[in-house]
């Protein structure tokens, strides 16, 4: 076939659609989170010198479900939905990852998710394997009680993986801790009496855990001043660009401001704001309570969510959805350090033209770890029925990613490649490792 041949060709987990395949250029579907995910882990297995066989085990998911039911909707009609549960690996503990609700999630998203959630539960060092599961929906257009009975029918149809020793969901784009409550007692009522370990980032009211919410974005401001140190940067100096200003990004920027960076942009669904000498945040965090966006925030200048991300700061802080940093815009960021809160913002052809640009990235897997690490803490507490007082947690929080980080940047070093190839390195290996000593059933 010669460059530029139009074809039908199936993109995983998707009907066939008509691409443009090039002969000469990198592959047609360069954005698919699935082979983008599956070519960092190929990255790892080549340093590791991993056998065909391990490769071949861990560069697949163990397990997918599709489910598609039905809805009734508050007009009395009937709407079906298609949802996913992905588990990647369950080789070091019971799978452990988010569910998302979001109109362009698709079993290729959720296969990705599912195998970062198990490099990232690995590199720190959590008893577990990594899932995703997620509905293709967008919840702003369903009314609360449409939220409810979606998510509690959804929870019944992935009830054959979930439960605290096999899989345990948690939040992630657009569910909240008032969605997992709901997917808690689903399960509780299936099983005749409480199950609170079934799930993570619940209410506090039914066995949630302190420090929670704040996590993701906890760990975000926690990495981002240990890559400071490693940069030679100083915090007071550093100017910050956050997109997303959902749980991780708000988090992240709150803390940060706290922790004395100057927060100079941040975007959200409605749009983005700009402040060369840096953005009030606590004002801006009672304003978006107040409008339900950052749009139009008083003495700011408007920005679009591309242009926040090329914007002149020091550092910057992808905290939205996947495939925002991309080759097409890779060569034009101008920030010394990305910070990566959301899962697969960067990919792998964008990750070597910042590494060439010499722009050091600090990868999902460590970076948005947070969340998880707390999970897994309230998980610990859940099935002791002991709870901890927050700064109990915060200080735990804070050991585990500062260990996680030094093991990263050792790899690195050592290897001389980029801290996300670092961060793999430990990761894979810690998955293989676990894989070689239990051996192939039967
Ligand atoms: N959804 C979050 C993540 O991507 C948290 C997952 C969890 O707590 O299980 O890491």
């Amino acid at each position: 076939m010669g460059p530029g041949v139009t074809t039908l060709r199936p993109i995983a987990g998707q009907p066939a659609r008509l691409v443009t395949v090039s002969t000469v250029a990198a592959p047609a579907v360069v954005d698919s989170p699935w082979l983008n995910a599956q070519r960092q882990f190929d990255n790892a297995a080549e340093i590791l010198n991993l056998s065909p066989g391990l490769r071949a085990v861990l560069r697949e998911v163990r397990r997918e479900l599709v489910v598609r039911f039905p809805v009734k909707m508050d007009d009395g009609s009937v709407r079906m939905f298609e949802g996913y549960r992905v588990q990647h690996n369950v080789t070091r503990g019971p799978a452990k990852g988010g569910l998302r609700f979001h109109p362009a999630t698709d079993i290729d998203e959720v296969k990705a998710l599912a195998m970062w959630m198990t490099w990232k539960c690995a590199l720190a060092n959590l008893p577990y394997g990594g899932a995703k599961g997620g509905v293709a929906v967008d919840p702003s257009t369903l009314s609360h009680r449409e939220l409810e009975r979606l998510t509690r029918r959804f929870a019944a149809e992935i009830s054959v993986l979930v439960g605290p020793e096999s899989d345990i969901p948690a939040p992630d784009v657009n569910t909240n801790a008032e969605i997992m409550a709901w997917i808690m007692d689903t399960l509780s009522m299936q099983a005749g009496y409480s199950v609170p370990a079934s799930v993570t980032g619940k209410p506090l009211e039914i066995g949630g855990s302190e420090g929670r919410p704040s996590a993701t974005g906890r760990g975000v401001n926690i990495i981002a001043i240990e890559a400071c140190k490693l940069l030679g940067m100083e915090i007071s100096q550093t100017t910050v660009a956050i997109q997303g200003f959902g749980n991780v990004g708000s988090w992240a920027a709150q803390l940060m401001h706290e922790s004395g960076f100057t927060i100079c942009a941040v975007a959200d669904v409605t749009g983005g704001i700009y402040s060369r000498s840096g953005l009030d945040i606590p004002a801006l965090l009672a304003y978006r309570q107040q409008y339900g966006g950052v749009r139009d925030f008083p003495g700011c200048t408007p920005i679009t969510n591309t242009e926040l991300l090329e914007l002149e700061v020091d550092v910057l802080v992808p905290a939205a959805m996947e495939n925002q940093i991309t080759a097409r815009n890779a060569g034009r960021i101008q920030a010394r350090l990305v910070v990566e809160g959301a899962n697969g913002p960067t990919t792998p052809d964008a990750d070597s033209i910042l590494e060439r640009r010499g722009i050091t990235v600090v990868p999902d897997i460590l970076a948005n770890s947070g969340g998880v690490t707390v999970s897994y803490f309230e998980w610990v507490q859940d099935l002791q029925s002991l709870f901890w007082e927050e700064d109990e947690i915060n200080v735990r929080l804070k050991k585990i990613l500062t260990k996680a980080f030094n093991q990263m940047c050792e790899q690195a070093e050592r290897h001389q490649v980029s801290l996300r190839l670092g961060a793999y390195l430990v990761a894979v290996k810690r998955v293989a490792d676990a894989t070689a000593v239990r051996g192939i059933y039967p």
